[in-house]
């Protein structure tokens, strides 16, 4: 549980990251997103920002932020430039994963160096016959000594070349029954032999970040490095991780159906056809009340989701419904956005088109939103049994 942090802690920070997003981002973020360049020069202001470390315990040399405060962070870089937010969005589950489960050997040694950025997390969950079905898995670590032996391949792993250390999913009892027991969790740290990273993918949107296939071909890994030091537990320590990332990833779409809102407001203002601005045709006003509400909406389910983590409680519902609606919402508001444009949204010389573009990876990532209604639905007939 994070101490809530105070409204001008609050406001301060927001307001510094915004100054950030429209002095370094702005500026660059449609060129390097379409010619998909990866952003460096804006790590080591990222690191002076703190925000590698918002969520990192202060005794660990974080900010030791609460949830609700990291929602308004994703979502004001995301209003930038989202893909900028996938650099600190899977090294936060590394870090919550480690906070929450890690020995004190092991967060001593990782957490301080990621509240820096000397070190960046990403997650390793996802291989090519393994993602919706996440206990379906192959790689395994097998002990040997004093080291685990990791075999398998990873997929879509985010910050998989640029990040140095992952929160690595991996069998340790392939045999075991129900599966999810026989799963692990472990730091893997770059380099290490045997590890390479394969393909590169290429994206529709979320593009200048790297996305790619992990090889791990008889890769050790010291014993020290399981997550809190017993086997079979990796499941429900990523499960937990995650309901953090669904709360980044719904902050996300809010921040970029917002950019998309505010864009179509700003043209319907300026273009004029049949002798007026369009904002005055009752039609696209229409549109313009519906997107607005459906931003206002999202943003209070992600704030709720995000202020239950901050409790104590368990979130994964909460999370889930606010990842579900915030990402459709953002895929029609981007939509909308683009339809107020006319012609001139569908052109790369406007955002418009990267909003809808990069609207689907808050739809799928994170759990696709199928897998979101399945998780809502157990929980609600768990909770209203007859
Ligand atoms: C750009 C990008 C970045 C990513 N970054 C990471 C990362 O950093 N780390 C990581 O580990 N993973 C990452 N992922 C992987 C992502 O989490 C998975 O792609 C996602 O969980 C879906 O898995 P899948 O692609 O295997 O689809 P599948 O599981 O094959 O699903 C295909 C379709 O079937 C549906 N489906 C599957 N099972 C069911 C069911 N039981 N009931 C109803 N419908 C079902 C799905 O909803 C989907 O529509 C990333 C993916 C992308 C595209």
């Amino acid at each position: 549980m994070l101490a809530k942090t105070s409204e001008d802690v609050q406001n301060q920070i927001v307001n510094v990251v915004k100054d950030f997003i429209k002095k370094d981002v702005d500026p660059i973020a449609s060129t390097y997103e379409q010619e998909d360049i990866y952003p460096h020069e804006l790590i080591p202001t990222m690191k002076e920002l703190g925000l590698f470390g918002i969520t990192i315990p202060e005794e660990y040399g974080g900010m030791g932020l609460d949830f609700t405060t990291f929602a308004k962070i994703f979502e004001e870089i995301s209003k930038g430039w989202m893909s900028l937010s996938g650099i600190i969005g899977t090294h936060h589950i590394l870090s919550h994963v480690i906070s929450t489960y890690g020995t004190e050997e092991q967060k001593n040694r990782m957490l301080p160096k990621m509240a820096t950025g000397e070190i960046r997390g990403a997650l390793a969950l996802t291989e090519p016959e393994a993602g919706s079905d996440t206990q379906n898995i192959s790689t395994v670590a097998i002990k040997d000594g004093e080291e685990y032996v990791i075999n398998g391949r990873k997929m879509y792993i985010s910050n998989g070349e640029h990040g140095n250390a992952f929160a690595l999913m991996a069998k340790t009892d392939p045999d075991a029954s129900p599966k999810h027991r026989g799963i692990s969790c472990f730091i893997f740290e770059k380099p290490t032999e045997g590890f390479k990273v394969g393909q590169h993918l290429d994206k529709l949107g979320y593009r200048g970040i790297d996305t790619c296939e992990l090889i791990f071909d008889n890769c050790r890994v010291p014993a020290d490095n399981l997550i809190g030091g017993v086997e079979g537990k990796g499941f429900g320590q990523v499960m937990n991780g995650l309901e953090t990332g669904r709360i980044n990833v719904a902050a996300r779409a809010v921040g970029v159906a917002q950019a998309a809102l505010d864009a179509a407001i700003s043209y319907s203002q300026q273009r004029k056809t049949f002798g007026q601005p369009i904002s005055q045709h009752q039609a696209i006003q229409l549109k313009l009340a519906d997107m607005a509400t459906k931003v206002h909406a999202a943003r209070l389910m992600v704030y709720d989701a995000a202020a239950k983590k901050d409790s104590g409680l368990r979130n994964d519902m909460e999370a889930s419904m606010a990842k579900l609606f915030a990402s459709e919402i953002c895929g029609e508001v981007a939509m909308e956005a683009m339809r107020v444009h006319g012609g001139a949204g569908y052109i790369k010389d406007l955002p418009v088109e990267r909003y809808y573009r990069d609207a689907p990876l808050m739809i799928i990532g994170e759990g696709t939103n199928e897998i979101m209604k399945l998780l809502i639905a157990r929980r609600i007939l768990e909770r209203n049994q007859i």
